[in-house]
């Protein structure tokens, strides 16, 4: 039997588990996916004790990400984003970051994104992946706004988008096409950075918080008429391209959104 684990602190509401379990069942495939809270202090020797075990490959979630690059041999993108969200032990210790990947392919599920322009609200972890993954992989124009400014100008500059402060969003939202919430703002918490009267119809808004699943700035987006995708999208897509990663077998998505979204309502 192969071994897949995540970890994290704190790792026990993570739904990987849940969707990873379902995708090995539905594909016959031997693997079983565990989850473990590992201290910060203890991370390298979490990562290097699950090689030493004969894993296959782990997941890293918050806080890790980005300290678990100094115990992996990342990819490119995993490099350039700076963090890593999940390890194959193959010929070695390889880090990928498939968050960028994931929130590419959320968007593509509902939108062309080439050519577009992107506000994404964040430079935090997941705005970096989001942010890089879109501007390495298609053609488009990307405002970053952060609450600290310099953060998001220093994640701007390094994509070639451009920063702008939260207080101007209400100016460029406009013309913007797609708006993606990378903030913890919302995260169990009935509050938006912006609401509906600023928002449009004819944009996206993709809000990557998914607890609750049917976030403040979501209701608002459908209150302007906006298509709307939460984060679970994201969390399945992300997960999916790691199962490929680690498996080299096309991931089950609908099957893995499915067991994620009744593990959510089940509560
Ligand atoms: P992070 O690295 O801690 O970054 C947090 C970001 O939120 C920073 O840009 C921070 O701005 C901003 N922020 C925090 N409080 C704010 C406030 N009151 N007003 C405005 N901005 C505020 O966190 P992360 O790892 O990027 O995660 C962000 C969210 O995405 C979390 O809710 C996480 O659960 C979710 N997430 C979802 C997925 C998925 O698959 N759906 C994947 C990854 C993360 P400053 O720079 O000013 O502090």
């Amino acid at each position: 039997m192969k071994l897949f684990g995540i970890i994290g602190n704190p790792v026990e509401h993570s739904l990987s588990p849940v969707m990873q379990n379902e995708a090995f069942k539905y594909l016959n495939i031997d693997a079983c996916y565990l989850k473990f809270k590992v201290e910060e202090a203890k991370l390298r020797y979490a990562i290097l004790g699950a090689e030493s075990l004969g894993f296959s490959g782990l997941n890293v979630t918050v806080p890790h990400k980005e300290k678990a690059l100094k115990y992996v041999e990342p990819d490119e993108l995993a490099g350039e984003v700076g963090a890593v969200n999940t390890i194959y032990f193959k010929k070695g210790v390889k880090g990928f970051n498939t968050d960028a990947m994931g929130a590419k392919m959320a968007l593509e599920g509902v939108t062309d994104i080439k050519g577009k322009r992107i506000l994404i609200f964040g430079a935090g972890g997941a705005a970096k992946a989001i942010s890089y993954g879109l501007s390495r992989y298609s053609d488009t124009d990307i405002l970053i706004a952060n609450r600290t400014f310099s953060e998001g100008l220093k994640l701007a500059n390094k994509i070639g988008g451009e920063a702008i402060r939260l207080g101007d969003i209400f100016r460029e939202i406009k013309s913007v096409d797609i708006l993606i919430n990378a903030t913890t703002v919302g995260l169990n918490e009935d509050r938006s950075l912006i609401y509906s009267k600023n928002l449009h119809k004819d944009m996206v808004v993709f809000d990557i918080v998914y607890s609750p699943l049917k976030t403040c700035l979501l209701k608002e987006a459908e209150k302007a008429g906006a298509k709307t995708i939460d984060g679970l999208k994201m969390l399945v897509y992300q997960g999916a391209a790691s199962f490929e990663i680690w498996t080299g077998v096309k991931a089950p998505v609908k099957v893995m959104e499915r067991a994620v979204r009744h593990a959510v309502e089940r509560g």
